[in-house]
């Protein structure tokens, strides 16, 4: 049965994050036609209540429809040691990351671990992301297992590593390239799942299995590669020592066929201009985790640079590096970064890479980030009034943007008030 969402509606009409507020189209009494898990029709509400009678009927007044939040950079995993207090990267994964990786060995604690992160996505009102596991196959079941009973569109991999990591917690070349494969035999492209070829970053991986994954990568071209790149400046030293003949960091992944149009490259944030260049050259996404770059202490991604490069770039809450489930909270931190570096970024832009940039940034775009007819029905209703502090702001709002921005820069989980996949409620 045909069902009628009644609300404030956003539409895309180009890319916000280029051409601003004036790609997107805002409705104040806006309407979405529900119809077998896609959107049929977008309109006024009015209009599409006249036009279907039979349709039943929720009116979420004031509320905001929106496509539901893409986080394209997210490491499940880790959702037990967000907040871990007091290391930089190369520490970090040391003292707190690699020892809970290790016991996803347990394929029950992947199973707890997989469904308690997807039911903190959803009260986040995320619907989509891309995640790393951990390098056991067991923890791409599990998370794939959590997301299908819940009908997301999610995209995960195993974490390859072959060096540099504890015992428990490394592969071999052979075996990173087996065990992806026959994952990605078993799940991409079933119902909405899509497998992700996963190098956790250069440092651990050796030059056998960085080939071995850029194998798998040419025999599925169509899978995204999702890996870390250019984070922090001793992580770049260490690169280069591990890689002595590399021009780069991202030549580390370009000799071994991990550069591409379906990439995805986690932080870039102190690139050199031969990798900004080749990567804008190939179209591959640089996927921006602000959360991450400040409580991990990794610098400032360059916005002026990279939006006059014409990058495609995602937005990512980067758990639990991140400090944050909420892509809220991360629009956020993409707007300090932004001040902080001289380009202060429109709510449409926030909003936008929150959305279809993420969306886009996973070779979505066609399917999920956006409210048009034909798009797949994942969408959140958000309360733009939904602490005492947030109401009083947006009640002098002149208009659109700025009564969404006080949510950005304020809101959490609260200002969630219901999340659909497929237009099934889930929240
Ligand atoms: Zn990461």
């Amino acid at each position: 049965m045909a069902e009628l969402h009644l609300g404030q509606v956003l539409e895309y009409r180009g890319d916000a994050l280029v051409e601003g507020p004036e790609a997107v189209t805002h409705r104040r009494h806006g309407a979405l036609l529900v119809e077998g898990g896609k959107i049929a029709v977008v309109g006024e509400a009015d209009e599409l209540r006249a036009a279907h009678p039979q349709a039943r009927v929720t009116d979420h007044g004031g509320n905001l429809l929106s496509p539901g939040f893409i986080d394209a950079h997210v490491h499940y995993p880790q959702t037990a040691i967000i907040a871990s207090w007091g290391k930089r990267l190369i520490d970090w994964l040391n003292h707190y990351t690699f020892p809970e990786e290790i016991s996803f060995a347990d394929p029950a604690h992947a199973t707890q671990i997989a469904n308690l992160y997807l039911d903190l996505a959803l009260e986040n009102g995320t619907t989509t992301m891309c995640s790393y596991c951990t390098i056991h196959p067991g923890s791409v079941d599990a998370f794939f297992t959590a997301a299908q009973a819940r009908g997301m569109r999610v995209a995960a991999g195993k974490t390859c590593m072959d060096r540099n990591a504890p015992d428990g917690l490394r592969d071999t070349p052979q075996s990173a390239y087996d065990d992806s494969k026959a994952l990605l035999a078993r799940w991409h492209g079933v119902d909405r799942l899509s497998y992700v070829i996963t190098p956790r970053f250069s440092p651990t991986s050796s030059a056998d299995q960085l080939a071995a994954l850029g194998a798998l990568w040419a025999e599925h071209p169509d899978c995204l590669m999702q890996t870390h790149l250019s984070e922090q400046v001793d992580e770049i030293a260490w690169v280069h020592e591990l890689y002595p003949t590399a021009r780069d960091y991202l030549d580390t992944y370009e000799t071994y066929g991990l550069l591409g149009p379906n990439a995805l490259y986690g932080h870039a944030i102190h690139l050199e201009p031969r990798e900004a260049d080749r990567i804008q050259e190939v179209g591959a996404a640089l996927i921006h985790c602000p959360t991450s770059n400040t409580f991990i202490g990794s610098g400032l991604f360059d916005w002026p640079k990279r939006l006059a490069e014409g990058q495609r770039i995602g937005l990512a809450t980067d758990t639990g590096g991140g400090s944050s489930f909420s892509m809220l909270r991360t629009m956020a931190a993409a707007y300090e970064i932004g001040q902080l570096t001289h380009k202060p970024l429109h709510p449409a832009q926030l909003w936008w890479l929150a959305t279809q940039g993420s969306a886009q940034a996973m070779r979505m775009g066609d399917r999920i980030g956006a409210l048009a007819p034909g798009m797949e029905a994942d969408f959140i209703a958000v309360d733009l009034a939904s602490t005492p502090a947030i109401a009083q702001r947006a009640a002098r709002a002149e208009d659109i943007w700025e009564a969404i921005f006080p949510t950005i820069m304020m809101g959490d989980d609260r200002a969630i008030a219901g999340v659909w996949t497929l237009g099934e409620k889930r929240r």
